[in-house]
């Protein structure tokens, strides 16, 4: 670093100093990449408020213990991508908000552009679901309830916590 390199440094540093840390950066390289931050700030801004918004007409639809059918509309030649449709019992297809909800590609088949990763993909993405609507866990529903708790020996079924928001919904193929 030269004589010149050090003394911009100091100055900059100067002011940073004087106009703090929030102070805008001057120049037109600056205003050019601030609008780039902003752009890119204002469509992420967007997506999670979209997102939330799913979440919150899902959750208006869904209580605990409800069953959540998914129906494979189609597996590519590969095999490593499937298009799965999702389906609540009274509401009919709701696809397109969960796909919103937990940021899946809709096909124009209807169903849910979803990679294979070896697991049962219906499975996952109604456990993803439930975890989304129901992050802080959810009251025991009592007789049938789903919670993985039970499985693995809580046999009390008046109202306590489950504190796993995954097993609040089951799945079923169609
Ligand atoms: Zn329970």
């Amino acid at each position: 670093m030269d004589e010149t390199d050090d003394s911009r440094l100091d100055m900059a540093l100067r002011d940073t100093y004087t106009r703090g840390y929030n102070g805008a950066p001057s120049g037109l390289p600056a205003l050019a990449f601030g609008s780039i931050l902003f752009w890119k700030g204002f469509a992420m801004t967007r997506k999670e408020a979209e997102r939330q918004e799913a979440i919150v007409e899902l959750r208006a639809k869904i209580q605990p213990g409800a069953t959540i059918r998914t129906i494979l509309r189609h597996v590519s030649r590969s095999g490593m991508t499937r298009h799965i449709s999702v389906v609540m019992p009274d509401c009919g297809e709701i696809s397109w908000l969960v796909g919103r909800a937990l940021d899946y590609r809709r096909h124009n088949d209807g169903g849910l552009v979803v990679g294979n990763c070896g697991m049962d993909m219906g499975f996952a993405i109604v456990y993803s679901l439930s975890h989304a609507l129901f992050p802080d866990g959810f009251d025991c529903i009592g007789e049938g309830c789903p919670a993985s708790d039970h499985s693995n020996g809580d046999r009390d079924r008046t109202p306590h916590k489950h504190s796993d928001g995954g097993y609040a919904l089951r799945q079923q193929w169609l």
